[in-house]
């Protein structure tokens, strides 16, 4: 079974990043991806056995990817109506548009149940899935919220004004977090907002605001709500380690953005083993890693591992 499936669950994880979607190929950029390209980015992933797995299960060091499957996390930036569009019929029910990112993940996840299902989006209140210019798409705000939800993915924190973390004051910072839990509270009950991506990649400065760097751990109470981050995500650059890896801080989860340069920089490398992807046995109780490459262990946070409940299993590749 192990020579069979060659697990290593001390390998890395991609945890790849989109914001806008486009049908106009000519509008493609670093931040705005074609819907056929999004599509294409799926396929790519499925024929190399990737594995669709939440946030939440990276973050907790419950991946629970089939044998032999590479877990990667999908996550979408900012709330943008090319991520999720309704289309209204004439009797004014709702399906999901195609053309938009959550419809062309419905498509690959019925085509191929084997894909595994879900994805984060940092959701931005103001933006509700309504911009850059759809304002016609806002009054579906919480329905999309329910909806993504009630399907399996995760709707997460990216503050409340997409505020630049890096220097504000303490009232800021704490209302910035606080504001957008208290929102998903009203409107998206079941939300997933002590997962958060830091808006720009911006983490508050250790020399200038260390007690907000002490709240990023552990926690604050704002409003009588008591907020407790489980997960951070950067924006660049690299894919992420493995959660039982000594250089795991879930506070700093790297991402890699989707763009074509930047994935003709990673693919080749998927590809050809120079990242030591993360493979997986198929059971989350045991984290599973070779002998060979043999400075493998010596990243493993063996503590870690224990706490998070997986039992140690070492095979000769
Ligand atoms: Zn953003």
């Amino acid at each position: 079974m192990l020579a069979v499936h060659q697990p290593n669950e001390l390998g890395q994880v991609p945890v790849l990043e989109w914001h806008f979607f486009t049908t106009d190929p000519e509008a493609e950029d670093e931040y705005t991806r074609t819907i056929d390209d999004f599509r294409a980015d799926l396929e790519w992933l499925y024929a190399h056995d990737f594995y669709v797995v939440s946030l939440r299960d990276l973050v907790t060091n419950r991946i629970a990817a089939p044998p032999g499957k590479h877990p990667v996390v999908l996550t979408f930036d900012d709330a943008t109506a090319g991520q999720f569009r309704f289309l209204e019929g004439a009797d004014g029910s709702l399906t999901v548009d195609p053309n938009s990112a959550v419809g062309v993940m419905e498509e690959m996840y019925t085509k191929h149940p084997d894909f595994g299902r879900g994805g984060f989006f940092s959701f931005l209140p103001f933006n509700c899935f309504a911009v850059p210019d759809e304002p016609e798409q806002e009054p579906f705000c919480d329905a999309k919220l329910r909806w993504l939800l009630d399907h399996g993915y995760e709707v997460g924190n990216h503050t409340f004004g997409h505020a630049d973390l890096l220097d504000v004051d303490d009232a800021t910072f704490q209302a910035e977090i606080g504001e957008a839990v208290l929102w998903l509270d009203e409107h998206a009950p079941g939300h997933d907002g002590d997962l958060m991506a830091m808006p720009y990649g911006n983490y508050p400065d250790p020399d200038l605001h260390a007690r907000q760097v002490a709240w990023m751990r552990d926690g604050f109470v704002y409003e009588g709500r008591r907020i407790k981050l489980a997960g951070a995500l950067k924006v660049g650059a690299e894919p992420a380690p493995a959660p039982a890896d000594v250089a795991w801080d879930p506070i700093f989860i790297p991402r890699v953005q989707v763009f074509d340069a930047n994935m003709e920089h990673w693919r080749p490398q998927f590809e050809d083993g120079e990242v030591v992807l993360y493979t997986s046995d198929g059971n989350p109780r045991t984290l599973v890693v070779p002998t060979d490459p043999s400075w493998l262990m010596k990243s493993l946070d063996a503590g870690g591992a224990a706490t998070q409940g997986r039992t140690v299993v070492r095979y000769d590749p």
